[in-house]
């Protein structure tokens, strides 16, 4: 894995020069300058960076191939977007793209009544609103006040139900209003053709969402009858999230396609727009073998726009406004999570752990000497009598021949002849060599919790690129499996022979070691759960100003432990009062003691779950 896969998941976004990954971008700082520096200021755990700039570059890099496609092929309609908001709702993210997204007319999709609220009083006044989800009065209610606001807002109808509400709604909004002002409405189709991969069930015929063709001919039946027909000007689907294959959405453009030409031709003279959800996929892959996604931005939007031309063509209707609600593909990229190494787990496999005696069993001689005299012409023979004195000893101690100490010897050197071995070979590619790999993996405990910050990881397999922030100058040899810290045999990231991970040697107990897991913008977080009880970890924002250097803004530390329950809605109060008078009451302790602890206490409780390194420790006791 070179560079351990940059170049298939990075898009030029980082860039790894000497030893360390930095941000391809203004100053280049790496991302270990960022962490040491939030780290000196007292943060201690795992660290979400968010970048605006890749939230900016996402964004205009969507306007901009949709704006030469549209150039290519001459299209008459216009390109909006919105992002769908429940992709990534954390104001850090959504001011930072509200401010970055300013110079295009782009907006906010909502699917619950809080995510309405935070596109109603966040979008700017004129750019599109899309509402999709199930509604109820109160959420219907709730877009015709944002239309009154004067919003772009359009209601996708999911169900005739919600269009009965719409025509009730606008009957108490309007009435005996002023003006008469209500919220666009759209249609969402199913369609026959459906999604594939991971999250299939948004599309297609037995999905949960939209109008069958009966159901949309009464839709249309009802508007006209309400005087509610100049409203209707979307046609919406969403085959699915991370459409790895570009063949569904062309399949699905053309069903859609043809339902806009055909009610258009129906008399909705209003329909002027089709809006194709999102999809757009995220390539997290790091070996090039594994890609995730088969075709780029620019056949995207070339598919989109050359087929929405050729239905209208066709059907003599004009070109549809295209709508995109692309979320994972602007989000995914704009966040890091960095968590530091806590401990390297089978590092008494060192030649310093050896316990030989003055008279060794004769079969652990000769693993001595075989470990000292590995080369590479040598080295497959020499493995593989390791391997076979390794069972021979292994079953010596059943038989009670050796005892516990020539065990752990043989353990350790037959684990460093491997080690050894691979080295030695790694020129070749043997499924021996690999799977021997298994064998010797190497273990990383993590400050981090996969359940709260790869949550995707542990629901659907979701690979995340992971990289270590230094000694990017070395060859990494361990191969790598990598543990959180929760108490759940889950929350771990297992070596793969197929897709293998290699990471540093290294010691903690004299160095820092820092992981970085990217692409990590997109769901992440807002799935994220409080498994153990470890929540959301810091975060910042890190912008870069005229001069090219960065700072570190918007700084939201984890959550205390006090916090923590207090969500879980236990009475911190009466928390707090018992454990006092638990310590203070005890016989156990001096009143000197006593003092010291409700010290230590009142200062463990004002921090967050997640550990310190062992570096914090050694400064904290110091
Ligand atoms: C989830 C969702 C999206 C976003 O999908 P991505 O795959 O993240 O681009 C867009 N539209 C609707 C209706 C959705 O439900």
């Amino acid at each position: 894995m070179k560079q351990f896969g940059l170049s298939i998941w990075g898009d030029d976004n980082f860039i790894i020069e000497d030893d360390t990954i930095n941000i391809n971008y203004a100053s280049r700082p790496s991302l270990l300058q960022i962490t040491k520096e939030i780290r000196e200021k007292g943060y201690k755990g795992p660290l979400l960076l968010r970048f605006p700039h890749l939230i900016e570059k996402q964004i205009s890099t969507l306007f901009k191939t949709f704006a030469k496609a549209k150039k290519e092929f001459k299209y008459k309609g216009g390109f909006h977007a919105v992002f769908p908001l429940k992709v990534n709702q954390f104001p850090n993210f959504v001011d930072a793209l509200i401010d970055v997204s300013k110079p295009y007319d782009y907006g906010l999709e909502a699917g619950s009544k809080a995510e309405l609220i935070i596109a109603m009083s966040k979008t700017p006044i004129g750019a599109p609103i899309t509402v999709n989800g199930f509604k109820d009065k109160e959420m219907i209610s709730l877009c015709f006040i944002a239309a009154k606001m004067g919003h772009n807002i359009t209601v996708t109808i999911e169900g005739l139900g919600e269009l009965e509400t719409i025509v009730q709604v606008n009957r108490e909004f309007n009435a005996h209003a002023h003006t008469s002002v209500a919220p666009k409405i759209g249609v969402r189709i199913r369609l026959h053709s459906s999604g594939i991969g991971l999250w299939a069930k948004s599309g297609g015929y037995s999905s949960k969402f939209g109008l069958t063709s009966t159901e949309l001919l009464e839709a249309y039946r009802l508007l006209e009858k309400h005087d509610l027909l100049e409203q209707l000007w979307m046609v919406h689907f969403h085959i699915g999230s991370q459409m790895g294959d570009i063949a569904p959405l062309k399949k699905a453009l053309r069903e859609a396609g043809n339902i806009y030409a055909d009610l258009k031709r129906r008399g909705a003279h209003s329909l002027s727009a089709i809006n194709i959800g999102g999809g757009l996929a995220v390539e997290y892959s790091q070996h090039p073998h594994a890609q995730e996604r088969n075709y780029s931005l620019d056949e995207f939007a070339n598919d989109v726009v050359y087929l929405m031309q050729e239905i209208a063509k066709q059907k003599g209707v004009e070109e549809p406004d295209i709508f995109t609600e692309s979320g994972r593909y602007i989000a995914a990229s704009h966040s890091v999570l960095v968590a530091p190494v806590l401990e390297l787990f089978s590092q008494e496999y060192t030649e310093n752990g050896l316990r030989l005696k003055a008279q060794n069993p004769p079969l652990i001689e000769e693993l001595y000497d075989l470990y000292r005299n590995i080369k590479r012409k040598n080295a497959r023979e020499y493995l593989h009598d390791a391997l076979d004195h390794m069972e021979s000893l292994l079953t010596l101690f059943d038989l009670g021949y050796i005892d516990l100490e020539d065990r752990s010897n043989t353990e350790i050197l037959v684990n460093l002849i491997i080690k050894k071995a691979i080295a030695l070979l790694k020129n070749e590619d043997t499924d021996e060599l690999k799977k021997l790999q298994d064998r010797i993996q190497e273990k990383y405990l993590v400050n981090f919790s996969a359940f709260q910050s790869l949550p995707d990881f542990w629901g659907l397999a979701q690979h995340f690129p992971i990289v270590p922030l230094d000694r990017l100058s070395q060859k990494p040899t361990n191969p790598a499996s990598i543990w959180d810290i929760t108490c759940d045999s889950d929350g771990e990231i297992g070596f793969n022979r197929d897709l293998p991970l290699y990471l540093h040697d290294i010691d903690v107990s004299k160095e820092e070691y820092f992981i970085g897991f990217f692409l990590t913008g997109a769901y992440q977080e807002v799935l994220g759960m409080k498994h153990n009880l470890f929540t959301h970890p810091t975060e910042a924002v890190i912008r870069f100003d005229d001069s090219g250097e960065y700072t570190i803004d918007d700084l939201i530390e984890a959550q205390d432990l006090m916090d923590v329950l207090d969500d879980l809605d236990y009475d911190t109060g009466v928390i707090d009062k018992t454990l006092k008078y638990r310590i203070e009451e005890s016989d156990l302790i001096t009143a000197e003691e006593k003092r010291e602890m409700l010290g230590k206490l009142y200062l463990y409780l004002s921090e967050n779950s997640y550990l310190k390194t062992i570096q914090a420790i050694n400064e904290n006791d110091a």
